[in-house]
């Protein structure tokens, strides 16, 4: 049997790349997994992972995941990822920067980068010195919703939060009859790039917070500035919050067996870490907007900046508006009429999709 299949979460991929740098003495994996018109974008991810096997199940796992948000996006672009074994907190310098960049080279194109978690604005900027194929660098201050964030979150990343937050009110139209967040409360797990903003978005719009991260920075921040709507939880504790929608925003994996909530819609990739998983929301009666769908306004973003014409904030600013929701809309529709679960019917349009460009 080959080598390759004895990860579970090979799926056919095109390429996996193993890289190790003497100098920094850390390794990298780059993942490719369908190449659409020759080329794939996907983030690199910063991570310390406790085994190489962790980080090839988790680059296998992304880089599945991103040819899906791609393809059903409508974007005529395959799906990829990077993960490098190191602290994000502690490990990041110029050699290292140099290392991400060399990985990136070797790949001669077919692979474009953008942040994931770990790996952020700044550390892009500072990769693109040495390599062209890196997108994400489009960060006009007066583009994002929320310039005064523009410290830990970039417009990327609020672009997918903006995307997140308007698929979150289509799950709570389809399930509460009403799209407001008036009176409804929101666990929001991880406060990044994406989380924040999702949350400042949900406060700003009458939501209840209940919030978790590892960062107590980030919670205590969180918690000055939306004060008595919010409280503090710990990681563990907030799977078990007793809240009406849960937001995972931190590296996915949510803990079934507690969930309580009416909806699950967050940034995070991966947040189901199986299709078994999400049979268990479904059955508790749980309404999972599927992570490739919701998220992937992040992804038209850096899409949008590779296109020949340049970065148009306004086309984009359309795609999140109208094609997000239109998106989970058909996939919550097909998925009552069938009586699939949404991650179902989502895999299986998509599979359909792929299909239909080979
Ligand atoms: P980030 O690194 O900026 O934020 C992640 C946050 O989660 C950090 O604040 C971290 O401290 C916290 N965290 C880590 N482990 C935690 C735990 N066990 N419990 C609670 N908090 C924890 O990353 P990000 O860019 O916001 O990405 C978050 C998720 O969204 C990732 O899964 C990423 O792949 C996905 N995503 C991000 C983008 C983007 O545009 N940045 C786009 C699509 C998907």
């Amino acid at each position: 049997m080959p080598y390759a299949y004895l990860n579970p979460e090979f799926d056919g991929h095109e390429l996996e790349a193993v890289f190790f740098n003497k100098k920094v003495n850390k390794s990298a994996i780059i993942a490719i997994h369908r190449k659409i018109q020759g080329r794939t974008i996907g983030g690199f991810r910063i991570y310390p992972y406790p085994t190489f096997h962790a980080a090839r199940t988790d680059v296998l796992r992304l880089s599945a995941g991103m040819t899906r948000k791609a393809v059903m996006a409508n974007l005529p672009v395959g799906g990829a990822k990077g993960v490098l074994i190191a602290n994000p907190d502690c490990d990041k310098n110029e050699a290292l920067y140099q290392f991400i960049a060399e990985c990136i080279n070797a790949l001669g194109g077919q692979y474009v980068t953008a942040e994931d978690a770990g790996f952020h604005y700044p550390d892009a900027f500072e990769v693109a010195k040495y390599t062209r194929h890196i997108a994400g660098l489009a960060n006009n201050i007066d583009e994002m919703p929320f310039p005064d964030l523009s410290n830990i979150s970039d417009l990327t990343s609020q672009m997918t939060a903006l995307g997140v937050f308007e698929g979150i009110r289509v799950c709570l139209r389809r399930v509460f009859g009403c799209n407001s967040c008036e009176g409804r409360s929101f666990a929001v797990q991880g406060l990044g790039k994406t989380g924040y903003p999702i949350a400042r978005f949900i406060h700003q719009a009458g939501g209840r917070l209940v919030i978790a991260d590892i960062d107590q920075e980030k919670t205590k921040r969180a918690s000055a500035e939306f004060g008595g709507s919010c409280s503090v939880v710990s990681i563990e504790e907030i799977f078990a919050s007793h809240v009406d929608v849960f937001v995972p925003c931190s590296l996915g994996g949510i803990t079934i067996a507690e969930a309580q909530y009416r909806i699950v819609a967050g940034s995070a990739n991966n947040a189901l870490l199986s299709m078994e998983d999400g049979d268990a929301l479904h059955q508790k009666g749980i309404l999972y907007a599927p992570d490739y769908i919701i998220n992937s306004g992040g992804l038209r973003k850096v899409y949008f900046e590779t296109l020949n014409g340049g970065y148009n904030h306004g086309a984009l600013l359309h795609t999140i508006f109208e094609e997000i929701p239109k998106a989970l809309e058909t996939i919550f529709d097909h998925s009552e009429k069938k009586n699939l679960p949404a991650h179902r019917t989502a895999e299986k349009i998509y599979q359909e999709k792929l299909a239909a460009l080979n």
